[in-house]
């Protein structure tokens, strides 16, 4: 018999997963659709469930030490309207499903349904974002590109919770999110783009790229970034076709039911080189 567990608090929730394994279940907003049965049934779950959601100890959003740091159970509703909340993640998030949806979905739980097309992906591997792992045993601090190894798939261990992010203060004088969906409002993305620039007398200091649903995990190349620092703006600027082809062989979609490979693939090609030609 399946139970569903509620922690009444964090060090209980992280003896439970010790003890033995859990699902665990942030806002639900993915796993309550994963996971359906029939119509005016519960979802079916085969696995115990810890529910974290109500965990008031994981909600929070604070500056420590030259990062924002959220806590894992923070509504991205929450995230959005924090004044610490860095703009471009504030721009995924504003069209991130529905207000009703806001209130209930995690970054954290964006991050362990570990999908290509989950819109704060992109932006967590433009930040740098590091994401805070925590067992019985200790924590553990990894990259956000270590985190994720491809589609639903990650390396967070039955006994670890996501407990925090962290994400580093950066400066950008440019950045864009952009998000190409079949409709406004609760579309899961068929393509997207993030771009961040920070030029300062006329130099190019600071150069990321990253594309969400183009292949398995979130595209972001540090080595092609790395080319382009040092240069003046309109050198970025001219050297437009070659950044885009230095990208070409990496954006490599799939068909599925929201798109098509040949249109995938286009659009994000597009996205970058009106991202630099309009900086
Ligand atoms: C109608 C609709 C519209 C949507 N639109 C969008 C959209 O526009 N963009 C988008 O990106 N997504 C969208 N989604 C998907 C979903 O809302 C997001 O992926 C959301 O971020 C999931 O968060 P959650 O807290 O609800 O995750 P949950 O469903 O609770 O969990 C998802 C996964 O993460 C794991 N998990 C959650 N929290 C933790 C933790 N602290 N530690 C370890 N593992 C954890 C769970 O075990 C599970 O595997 C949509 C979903 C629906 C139903």
């Amino acid at each position: 018999m399946v139970k569903n567990v509620i922690p009444v608090s964090y060090s209980e929730a992280l003896d439970l997963l010790n003890e033995r394994p859990f699902k665990i279940i942030a806002g639900g907003t993915d796993l309550m659709v994963q996971r359906r049965s029939w119509a005016q049934t519960p979802p079916k779950f085969s696995e115990d469930v810890l529910y974290i959601f109500n965990l008031e100890e994981l909600k929070y959003i604070k500056e420590v030490d030259g990062y924002i740091v959220i806590g894992s159970t923070t509504p991205v509703e929450d995230v959005l309207k924090n004044k610490l909340t860095p703009n471009l993640l504030k721009a995924a998030i504003s069209i991130m499903a529905s207000p009703a949806l806001r209130n209930m979905a995690t970054i954290a739980g964006n991050i362990g349904n570990a999908s290509p097309a989950g819109d704060t992906l992109p932006i967590l591997y433009t930040l740098d974002a590091i994401i805070v792992l925590e067992s019985i045993e200790g924590i553990r601090e990894l990259p956000i590109k270590d985190v994720i190894t491809g589609p639903g798939k990650h390396i967070i261990k039955q006994n670890e919770i996501i407990k925090e992010l962290k994400l580093p203060i950066s400066v950008f004088t440019n950045s864009a999110f952009e998000k190409v969906g079949g409709r406004k409002a609760d579309a899961i993305s068929k393509v997207s783009f993030t771009g961040a620039v920070n030029i300062k007398d006329n130099k190019v200091l600071d150069f990321r790229i990253a594309f969400g649903a183009v292949s398995a995990t979130i595209l972001r190349r540090k080595d092609l970034e790395e080319k382009y620092v040092g240069l003046t703006k309109d050198e970025l600027i001219g050297k437009v076709d070659e950044i885009v082809a230095d990208y070409d062989p990496f954006v490599r979609p799939i068909d599925d039911q929201r798109s098509n490979k040949e249109y995938r693939k286009t659009v994000a090609l597009n996205l970058l080189r009106n991202f630099i030609e309009t900086l």
